[in-house]
């Protein structure tokens, strides 16, 4: 058992699951990566504010969603890994004509299916993004000419003291894929802003979305979606297409033949193969265009002992 366990006290009043050197493998869509050394599961929002004040100061605290956009090295994650169920962080409520209250742990096409029913649009675009609210809030997910920065009215959530924080979307500080919103706070729900529109017209939005993920990704395949953010004015993909790139495999991680900014895990992969992958990736594409790409993948945890991945393959 974790030496970390005994340092949180007395826990006979928390309601979620801990469990120690629990593998997180299952829990990301790569399907790679070692273990958490605490997992919390919060029971609902009061748990998580009871939990918290528990974790020594010096202990790491992660918090992941689905596990869309996560690699986790294969040396895993020390102190503790907190991740919001749907059970406990899945509502989905309507407030006035426009909003809807949300939470953290509901999946985004949940979401994308709430709005339909409630009538609302500029909500169609998660139907396609196969991850959960919480990492939609921190990523600021979007696609198709659109992101949720531009959904969200306010954005609640605990701090590590266990207090409640309310966020508005300019505390959120959105840019390209990315919040600014202050790294300790895990978000618990939202209230979202849609505009009402024709049912039919949500439902085509939404059926196009579908349509043109099937056709452009790998939406199927053990992957993490677009690895590299967009540069400035230019596409990660085409990049790593003329840098030769579409295709290339290390172990059992490999380029998507489909859409080139995508890695997948073909079968065995270790985290180890996708982020060396990764960097060879970006190796490549710099020594091609003088562009360095930037991970949008979130990588987390240690590397294996002997097994450090350097930025670049350490040629930058
Ligand atoms: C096939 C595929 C297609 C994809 N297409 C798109 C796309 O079109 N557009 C797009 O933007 N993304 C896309 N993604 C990436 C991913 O789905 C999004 O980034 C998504 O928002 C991540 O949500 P998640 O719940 O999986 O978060 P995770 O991957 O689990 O976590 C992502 C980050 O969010 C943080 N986080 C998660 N929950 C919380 C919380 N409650 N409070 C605070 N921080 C939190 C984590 O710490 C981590 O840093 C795609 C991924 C795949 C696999």
């Amino acid at each position: 058992m974790t030496a970390l366990l005994p340092r949180l006290g007395d826990t006979s009043h928390i309601r979620g699951p801990i469990e120690a050197e629990k593998s997180l493998k299952e829990l990301v869509w790569f399907r790679v990566g070692g273990a958490a050394e605490l997992l919390f599961q919060p029971a609902d929002e009061a748990d998580l504010q009871a939990f918290l004040p528990l974790v020594p100061a010096d202990v790491p605290i992660t918090v992941i969603g689905l596990g869309s956009n996560l690699l986790i090295r294969d040396g895993g994650l020390p102190g503790v890994v907190i991740r919001l169920s749907v059970r406990g962080f899945g509502g989905v409520a309507e407030e006035g004509e426009t909003r809807l209250r949300v939470g953290a742990g509901v999946p985004d096409k949940i979401l994308a299916a709430k709005a339909l029913d409630a009538g609302l649009s500029g909500f169609a675009f998660y139907h396609g993004i196969p991850g959960g609210i919480g990492g939609a809030l921190h990523m600021n997910a979007g696609a198709h000419g659109t992101d949720t920065s531009e959904r969200v009215v306010e954005v609640r959530g605990v701090n590590r003291k266990g207090e409640i924080v309310t966020l508005t979307r300019e505390a959120m500080g959105y840019s390209y894929r990315h919040s600014s919103a202050p790294g300790d706070v895990i978000f618990t729900s939202a209230l979202l802003e849609g505009i009402p529109e024709d049912r039919e017209a949500i439902r085509a939005n939404m059926e196009a979305v579908s349509e043109h993920r099937e056709k452009s990704q790998p939406v199927r395949s053990r992957t993490g979606g677009s690895t590299f953010k967009n540069p400035n004015g230019l596409s990660a993909w085409k990049l790593i297409d003329q840098a030769g790139c579409r295709g290339l495999r290390i172990g059992d991680a490999q380029v998507s033949e489909m859409h080139c900014n995508f890695l997948i895990n073909v079968d065995a992969a270790s985290g180890h193969d996708v982020e060396l992958l990764g960097e060879t990736v970006r190796a490549r594409v710099f020594k091609a265009s003088g562009v360095k790409l930037e991970w949008e993948i979130k990588r987390l945890g240690l590397f294996e002992a002997g097994r450090e991945v350097e930025p670049f393959l350490g040629q930058v």
